[in-house]
């Protein structure tokens, strides 16, 4: 499991989110209270991304090494100011590599991308869920966009940034799909494909593009604190504020200053099989 955390509002200091409440993010890597499906702590690094002034100028800060151990969460990163922050500690997947490149979040365009879960059997899931998607942008007659050799853009060799490279498609206007107007659906569209080809797969993703917040719950935990001036979806609240709300499984979620939506991720009576 890993822990992530996003932020929407009036500009607030990276670093200190990252830092926030008894329960901060840095804490829930060594101190997490809501382990699901294994793991004990979120040592395999840590990621932040952040947005510039212009809402297309996202970047973002990684390292491998423990969240503790990094001395620019204290030092650098709380003089930064943005009015968006999306944060992750990471506990790698068994068989998937420590290394930067495979930490959260993963950028593209406007957008930043966290993934907390696994996807069993990732390479061949994948494969297929990329083809279910040429097919479905096949259908609205539109040429083949979709091919396996787009799973070797992945920044590394994690069922996390090959997911990424799917949504990111999902999202870019210029592709079939073009769901950049409309990014609960692409999350939708791409949870609810994978499941399809892994039942057992654990899908809480989370995007943000330096306005809003989307995100899915499968299998694992997710909290929403949203007030007329902020939002935050975090993984486990950061402290008591008494209005928090616990997200519940199988939910599609977007969030930004002023609302909160929480829609079912299948319609009633559906299968993900
Ligand atoms: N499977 C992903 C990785 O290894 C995410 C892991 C997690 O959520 N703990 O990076």
């Amino acid at each position: 499991m890993c822990r992530h955390l996003g932020y929407v509002g009036p500009p607030a200091s990276v670093g200190e989110l990252l830092l926030r409440g008894p329960h901060s993010l840095r804490t829930q890597s060594w101190a997490p209270r809501d382990m699901r499906g294994g793991g004990t702590i979120n040592a395999d690094g840590f990621g932040v991304a952040w947005w510039g002034p212009a809402p297309a100028a996202v970047t973002h800060y990684r390292n491998p090494d423990p969240i503790w151990t990094d001395p620019a969460v204290e030092e650098v990163l709380p003089l930064l100011t943005s009015r968006a922050v999306l944060g992750s500690v990471r506990s790698a997947t068994v068989g998937m590599p420590v290394q930067r490149s495979a930490c959260a979040p993963f950028l593209w365009d406007r957008w930043a991308f966290s993934h907390n879960g696994v996807i069993p059997h990732w390479r061949p899931v994948l494969t297929a869920v990329l083809s279910d998607l040429d097919v479905a942008a096949t259908r609205t007659g539109l040429t083949r966009r979709y091919e396996t050799s787009h799973l070797l853009e992945a920044e590394a060799l994690t069922d996390s940034a090959a997911l990424w490279v799917l949504l990111r498609r999902l999202l870019d206007p210029d592709t079939p799909a073009g769901l950049a107007e409309d990014p609960g659906t692409a999350v939708r569209l791409l949870v609810t494909t994978v499941l399809h080809h892994a039942p057992d797969a654990r899908l809480n993703l989370l995007i943000g593009d330096g306005r809003a917040l989307w995100a899915s719950t499968c299998y694992h935990s997710l909290s929403a604190l949203v007030t007329d001036d902020f939002a935050i979806l975090s993984s486990e609240p950061y402290d008591d504020d008494p209005r928090w709300q616990s997200l519940p499984d199988r939910v599609v979620v977007h969030a930004e200053p002023g609302r909160l939506n929480i829609e079912p991720l299948e319609p009633a009576g559906a299968t993900a099989t």
